[in-house]
């Protein structure tokens, strides 16, 4: 099942069915379990769940870039109409960065420490398209202004390490856009962020959306509150699968997940007098050795014996919602409250 775009959006990208998998000595890891999602013209759309849960994977599956011994073992990745998966690496090449960007955690490891920020730009729009050198560095400077760094014309001449976190963030973000991508796959791009910094990021994505240099943005994170302060529509992961997806609206008024509960119960409140957060009691599973049945069952506070044998489908709801529970009306009812990790 697809999750729907918004109304009258045509889908930009469309992932049919990803499986990503890591063989193991002992087991094969698989990190992504059969991924379905859109993304419209102008939307952002979150992949959030605990870290573990194989959003990354699945990012890095979208472009073909597992690194080995893991593999994309099936599915499908369609981007404006053409089918990515299945192409030459030298074609698929051409619509990694122009296409599909990525944007990944730790800016301070993505950047090349030795090269000037301004280098690293310009060698992306030169890798992408037929300029000059000196048009390149103009076009970088431009990128700088773009993702709000001030005095950029001076900035573009300087180190990665002459950046704080959050201008970090910034160049790489404006090194993504460089080769003038679609769709920016974002990878945890607030974490390590303090508050206020962390809401100029969030402000800069949507305005890059706003302003149509970007058609769309999958925004993968493990923190609900970037996802109600950015996003259109969520997808919920657990350990490789999608057990609810719905507009955001939706998913905070109305979870019927017990995960999804459980994650939005264990958000700091501002006006709760709590001293203790609700936290989701044990771990999330290794992707090698899944329980049976529902992944989630271990943790469930609903469980039920028949959530130990079979696993539940992801079931089509109204308004773009799917959830994947068998006993949604329970946790819906409010029996599923999460119970705190003492
Ligand atoms: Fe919990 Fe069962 Fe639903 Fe899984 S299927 S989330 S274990 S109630």
């Amino acid at each position: 099942m697809l999750s729907s775009p918004a109304m009258g959006h045509a889908p930009l990208l469309v992932v049919e069915n990803l499986r990503v998998e890591f063989p193991r000595a002992d087991a094969i890891v698989r990190a992504v379990q059969g991924l379905t999602l859109s993304i419209g013209h102008g939307e952002i759309v979150g992949l959030v769940g605990e870290s573990g849960c194989g959003k990354s994977a699945a990012a890095l599956g979208l472009l073909r870039l597992v690194p080995p011994p893991g593999r994309v073992s099936a599915g499908r990745v369609s981007l404006d109409g053409v089918e990515l998966l299945s192409l030459p690496e030298k074609q698929l090449r051409r619509y990694r960065g122009a296409g599909l960007a990525y944007v990944p955690q730790e800016p301070g490891s993505a950047l090349n420490p030795v090269l000037r920020v301004g280098s690293q730009i310009v060698d992306v729009i030169r890798a992408h398209r037929p300029v000059s050198r000196k048009a390149a560095w103009e076009e970088a400077v431009g990128a700088l202004v773009r993702v709000g760094i001030p005095d950029a014309g001076r900035r573009v001449r300087d180190y990665p390490h002459q950046f704080s976190g959050g201008m970090k963030q910034r160049v790489l973000i404006a090194l993504a856009l460089a080769a003038r991508p679609r769709v920016l796959l974002a990878d945890e791009p607030t974490t390590a962020l303090d508050v206020t910094v962390q809401a100029g990021v969030l402000d800069l994505l949507r305005s890059l959306i706003d302003g149509r240099e970007l058609g769309g943005i999958l925004l993968i994170t493990h923190d609900l509150g970037v996802v109600a302060a950015l996003c259109d529509r969520v997808l919920v992961m657990y350990a490789g699968r999608i057990v609810e997806q719905a507009s955001v609206s939706d998913l905070f008024d109305d979870p019927r997940h017990p995960y999804t509960r459980a994650l939005i119960a264990s958000l700091p409140q501002p006006d709760a007098r709590r001293e203790r957060l609700p936290a989701i009691p044990g771990q999330v599973p290794d992707l090698g050795h899944l329980p049976a049945g529902c992944a989630f069952h271990p943790r469930c506070p609903l469980a039920e014996a028949q959530c130990r044998v079979e696993v539940p489908a992801l079931q089509s709801r109204t308004n773009g919602r799917a959830v994947a529970c068998l006993l949604e009306e329970e946790a819906v009812a409010g029996a599923a409250a999460p119970r705190s990790a003492e």
